[in-house]
């Protein structure tokens, strides 16, 4: 068990569109194989010493106290907000910041309780829920996954965003796993569900590796192995190179997912930041919020809160 928590904090993240976001934890119960963050979360929770938090205990009192927030907040860049430890500080910030007429992308893993979901109904406007799901089987998700919620109760959170009046219900998959999770089968598998649950608008993103997130550290986890040993193509990302599936497999796959989600109504977008040679493709290739024609409108919007003063990062 970890202790609630941990940090709570508003960063400005360069890699995620230039958003303004708060994590809620020092790290993230999740403990997801493919966490980008994981040396991040391993030091503040100990997952490979059995799981015992090692990070201090912050308030959130500071960030509730304050007389101005950005018009918008990712939540959470680094963390799952609805991890079981994070919960308690997102119901306390959403009730600060939404009447406040914040904007809040609420990206989760986990079960959005229908106490979170009777918050946002207030303002539903001013709500992105963004689920990330990326394959029904939960054995391939317990395993990759072990501390998300099931494909299920994924689902189910997309259906009570619809039935709260949410319009704006996005899923991610992302990482999608080549080899385990990007057959047409597995992937229609996961169209048709999530259409049906209500979703309107997908993005997908391949698995990459990086110095952090490299084959001996997935070596020890059933599915990533597999996965990792597609990733042999150097890919520009901003900011670096990573190692991905090749260009072409790459472009098929989000060629046919496009293709497929606008056979169910969805529509369907990339992170063109995690393969810039994607730009130009003939689908969409815009950031974390791949609804807006351009991610900059969100900078441009934020831009007057630069010089707020920011506890951190
Ligand atoms: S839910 Fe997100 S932040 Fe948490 S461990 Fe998984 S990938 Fe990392």
């Amino acid at each position: 068990m970890t202790r609630p928590i941990a940090q709570a904090r508003i960063v400005r993240v360069a890699g995620m569109c230039d958003q303004w976001g708060v994590d809620l934890t020092a790290g993230c119960e999740h403990r997801c194989g493919y966490c980008h963050f994981h040396r991040y979360q391993s030091m503040a929770l100990r997952h490979e010493a059995g799981g015992a938090d090692v990070a201090p205990a912050l308030a959130l009192d500071e960030l509730l106290r304050r007389d101005e927030y950005p018009p918008a907040l990712y939540l959470s860049p680094f963390t799952d907000p609805l991890a079981p430890a994070a919960r308690g500080n997102l119901e306390a910030l959403l009730r600060r910041v939404l009447p406040r007429n914040v904007s809040v992308g609420i990206s989760t893993k986990g079960v959005v309780p229908r106490r979170v979901f009777r918050l946002l109904a207030e303002y539903p406007e001013q709500v992105l829920l963004f689920v990330g799901l990326t394959n029904l089987d939960d054995a391939r998700n317990r395993a990759v996954e072990p501390g998300c919620a099931p494909a299920r109760a994924r689902l189910a959170n997309l259906m009570l965003a619809r039935e709260y009046g949410l319009p704006a219900r996005f899923v991610r998959l992302d990482p999608v796993l080549p080899g385990v999770d990007d057959s047409p089968e597995r992937l229609a598998s996961v169209l048709d569900a999530i259409a049906g649950a209500g979703a309107v608008q997908v993005s997908a993103a391949y698995l990459f590796l990086t110095s952090g997130v490299n084959r001996a550290r997935l070596g020890g986890a059933p599915y990533l192995p597999a996965a990792a040993s597609y990733c042999t193509e150097a890919c520009p990302i901003d900011g670096g190179t990573v190692y991905s599936v090749p260009l072409e497999r790459k472009r098929a796959t989000y060629e046919w997912l496009n293709a497929e989600c606008t056979r169910r109504g969805l529509t369907f977008g990339t992170c063109g930041c995690k393969d810039l040679r994607l730009a130009g493709s003939s689908f969409p290739t815009s950031c974390s919020y791949p609804h807006l024609a351009e991610c900059s409108a969100a900078g441009h919007k934020e831009s007057a809160f630069r010089s707020l003063p920011m506890a951190g990062p």
